[in-house]
């Protein structure tokens, strides 16, 4: 530029240009989005530096930052009145910040205040980033419950990664349950209850049992109670209308006979509907006891055949008998012979202990017309059944007790398996954080992460 052309106004454009771009690079840097922080740089021109902060073990590098953060304010915020707001002074705070960098980054940041002259009233100027009285940005706090609810960290991985103290993190993810120090957590009673409910339960904080329902269709509706005691989940489900509770027409849950006794009770229309999983799971306990049992009295171990095909290859009794290799024989382990599983099995069943034959056939005969859907086969197993004096005839009993709710299992489509899924993720959660010691806290994080 040659100094005939020097144009003073149009520089003094240039250089407040070059400033906003300055403080919008910063901006987006800092992850803030408030145009009314100035940054300034020192004598070096420089607009960040390092230093120290924290005491003992905690004296730490910080990245830090300097702005200015003010506006012109037209209005009194207390009287109203135009024109009569004069600034008055400065008031400096550092700001904790989560920027791109994976410094602690602090933002010395100086607020103007404030003065009106027609009523005294002095004020300090806000930002959208920050909250009245916190030095946590706004955006800091989103991160901490992305982290914790989407990423399932932990409190103490969360404050080590932002900088921040685990006591904010657990003020700034546990706020919503509080107020004033009191607990304030309310059920959602006016929600649509579903057609259809999972019900089961999940050890949570202090090793206590907690019960939770959810959709059995979908797990965008849950709730979890702090026990499950009779009382409690009454009460609970009682806070829903009678027209709401009317409209769900399935229960699902496992062989459960504390929850059976309140059903039809807390809903007029429901049937009660036991889960699959939970069927199989019983008998195939009873099968795997029986099978233990006589494992135990076999005496010489070493070398027999049954014996080392029922300890090591207990798998393939609780498959289909359909479902066996029949033709192509493998290495079994344990055993040390080329067999196929048709074979195996039938050395097991040739011996001399028919028990174990008689308790494997009432299990395929079970799963078999749980699988095909078969009622009148699965009613006619129950009643045709004859006592062989071990743990099959509990499970057998179990089932006539249960007998309209297997049934119900038997011809509907609903399993426990989203409520089962959701008892996965807690387990997980619970893993993460080496248990639960507030159970206010525990239910408020599972009540986050789904
Ligand atoms: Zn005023």
């Amino acid at each position: 530029m040659s100094i005939t052309t020097f144009q003073p106004t149009k520089i003094k454009k240039y250089a407040r240009l070059f400033i906003m771009s300055q403080d919008n690079c910063i901006l987006r840097e800092l992850n803030l989005k408030d145009k009314n922080i100035h940054f300034t740089d020192n004598e070096a021109g420089e607009w960040n530096y390092f230093d120290y902060r924290g005491r003992g073990d905690k004296r730490h590098k910080c990245l830090i930052y300097t702005a200015n953060l003010t506006y012109s304010v037209s209005r009194c915020s207390d009287c109203g009145f135009r024109d009569c707001v004069e600034h008055w002074g400065w008031t400096s705070t550092e700001m904790r910040l989560t920027g791109t960098s994976l410094w602690d980054v602090r933002l010395a940041l100086r607020k103007q205040r404030f003065h009106c002259k027609n009523c005294g009233n002095t004020f300090t100027a806000a930002s959208s980033d920050f909250e009245k009285n916190c030095q946590i940005s706004r955006n800091t706090k989103v991160i901490v419950k992305q982290n914790l609810n989407e990423d399932m960290m932990t409190e103490k991985t969360v404050a080590k990664h932002l900088h921040i103290s685990p006591n904010s993190v657990q003020r700034i993810e546990y706020d919503a349950i509080y107020e004033g120090g009191q607990y304030k957590y309310q059920y959602n009673f006016k929600q649509q209850l579903p057609e259809a409910i999972s019900m089961d339960e999940f050890r949570s904080a202090n090793d206590q049992f907690s019960f939770i329902w959810c959709d059995a269709t979908s797990i965008k509706q849950f709730e979890v109670l702090p026990n499950r005691l009779t009382k409690t989940i009454k009460q609970y489900f009682l806070g829903f209308s009678l027209a709401n509770r009317k409209r769900v027409k399935h229960v699902v849950m496992d062989m459960n006979a504390q929850y059976a006794s309140f059903i039809k009770f807390l809903f007029p229309n429901a049937e009660i509907i036991i889960d699959g999983f939970h069927i199989a799971q019983r008998i195939g306990n009873a099968l795997d006891s029986v099978r233990k049992n006589i494992q135990k009295r076999i005496d010489d171990k070493q070398n027999n055949r049954a014996y080392k095909i029922m300890k090591s290859q207990w798998k393939i009794f609780h498959m289909m008998y359909e479902d066996l290799e029949k033709t192509k024989p493998y290495y079994m382990r344990g055993i040390n012979e080329y067999l196929t599983q048709e074979q195996a099995i039938g050395i097991r069943l040739s011996t001399k202990y028919p028990e174990f034959g008689q308790v494997w056939t009432a299990y395929q005969e079970i799963m078999k017309a749980m699988h095909n859907k078969d009622l009148s086969g699965f009613e006619d197993i129950i009643t045709h059944y004859t006592i062989m004096g071990n743990d099959m005839d509990s499970a057998i009993s179990t089932f006539a007790k249960n007998y309209k709710g297997i049934q119900n299992s038997i011809t509907s489509n609903y399993s426990n398996g989203r409520v089962e899924g959701m008892n996965h993720k807690i387990k997980q959660l619970k893993r993460n954080s080496c248990g639960y010691k507030n159970m206010a806290h525990l239910l408020w994080r599972i009540r986050q992460i789904f």
